[in-house]
């Protein structure tokens, strides 16, 4: 073999040898596709969008609804019973009622208040009317009038004069009206009318099926009982439950936190639950409920994904796959807040793909495709755009590569090439005399 030929074999070697380690490297990378689209800001940000038809299939549906600036989140369960929790500002009473009727739902069988504040029960009466509600769940604030006196309907009134309890006190119209509400609400069982069963939610509470097929649970997690407190006399208060602990005047700290599992799949609302009850559910769990809380599918923003909420320390926790804030197009609060943003979109999931807004999505629905895989849908969803995936790139890299490495001419004549670096040289001086 020449001297030439033995070259050429070595560089044929080199070269095969790079287009190897380059092909590994590459294809090594693709395994990471996901986090390096995320590096990169490609990748599908659609990926679980779906069409309405196939939600409409699903066993399982829970509906964000656009209701402006406030809550409201319809579950349709697999047995085929209706968790409403919320009904927004007084305002976006016919947009609760009409969405409900769209899906001909005339029962409601587990309605929850979350707290006392306009945006989650002002339109209560409108709804109340609407639909006939089953069990009223309902938060440990004693509804007074304006002198502090216990409301008509309120039926945890004796509680106030506990100081050890030191009850939060609400005093307006819109929470007197829920209360009446709650404890005057029937409905229509096989020819009898029933009386609405009213609970006081509470950390322990669980509404779940055993029926094969149709399994789920939900539980709530907050407020915490208060210690040595036992279950109210239901013959005195018509509810069921018992008294929670307090968070002084702040209406919001009275909301539950609630984990709703069915089929490996975990949705979580804390309605506008801030930072000293997530703090307190925190160090409440046990290793147990934890793990049920690692991974959550799809975390419904706390405080409509304001600063007073969803603390980092609560967000390590949970490492939401789907994160949904209802707020209000435009709102006077400027939700959610660019800090929470930030928390979210730092998590080590790719969060920040799904991160989703009534305001800018309109009614989100998610539900199961038929292979049983979590997907959502929206009313008004991004516009479809062109998308690129890392191993697209990566495929395409590695053949442009190949194809340099194989196209370089190396040679073994080293008096050649520094003949032809001077004649080139030499040209090149020419053309710029
Ligand atoms: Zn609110």
């Amino acid at each position: 073999m020449s001297k030439r030929e033995e070259f050429n074999n070595k560089v044929s070697k080199v070269k095969i040898a790079l287009i190897l380690i380059i092909g590994v490297i590459l294809g090594v990378s693709c395994v990471f596709t996901k986090q390096i689209d995320k590096l990169l800001g490609i990748g599908d940000k659609d990926a679980g969008f779906v069409s309405g038809e196939i939600i409409e299939n699903s066993k399982l549906s829970v509906h964000y609804i656009d209701v402006g600036q406030g809550d409201s989140t319809l579950i349709c369960l697999p047995d085929g019973k209706t968790m409403l929790i919320d009904v927004s500002v007084a305002s976006a009473g016919d947009t609760v009622v009409d969405y409900l009727e769209a899906l001909e739902i005339e029962t409601i069988d587990y309605f929850v208040a979350t707290h006392s504040d306009a945006d989650h029960i002002g339109s209560v009466k409108k709804v109340f009317e609407a639909f006939e509600i089953k069990n009223v769940y309902r938060p440990f604030q004693i509804s007074v009038d304006k002198s502090g006196v216990p409301t008509t309907y309120e039926k945890l009134g004796s509680y106030i004069t506990d100081t050890t309890l030191d009850c939060n006190q609400v005093s307006t119209s819109t929470y007197a009206k829920f209360i009446e509400c709650a404890y005057t609400e029937t409905y229509k069982e096989g020819g009898v009318t029933k009386e609405a069963e009213v609970y006081c939610f509470y950390d322990g509470l669980v509404i779940e099926s055993t029926v094969q097929d149709q399994e789920y649970v939900i539980e709530f997690f907050a407020p915490l009982v208060v210690n040595g407190y036992s279950a109210f006399d239901y013959s005195l208060t018509e509810t069921y439950g018992y008294p929670t602990i307090s968070y002084g005047n702040n209406t919001n700290n009275h909301s539950p936190v609630i984990l709703f599992e069915c089929d490996q799949t975990s949705f979580m609302f804390t309605g506008d639950a801030e930072k000293e009850v997530e703090e307190d559910f925190l160090a409440s769990l046990n290793q147990a409920e934890k793990d049920r809380f690692e991974n959550i599918d799809v975390f419904q923003a706390g405080h409509h994904g304001s600063d007073t909420s969803n603390t980092q320390e609560l967000l390590n926790l949970i490492t939401p796959t789907y994160v949904v804030a209802s707020c209000g197009v435009d709102n006077r609060y400027r939700l959610p807040d660019e800090e929470v943003v930030k928390r979210i979109q730092n998590l080590p999931h790719s969060v920040n793909d799904y991160f989703l807004t009534t305001a800018e999505s309109g009614n989100i629905v998610f539900g199961f495709k038929d292979d049983g895989s979590l997907a959502y849908t929206a009313n008004k969803s991004g516009e479809k755009q062109v998308t690129i995936y890392w191993w697209e790139i990566a495929v395409g890299l590695f053949v442009v590569i190949t194809i340099i490495i194989i196209s370089v001419k190396v040679t073994t004549n080293k008096k050649a090439t520094a003949k032809r670096i001077v004649s080139t040289t030499k040209r090149v001086s020419k053309k710029f005399r």
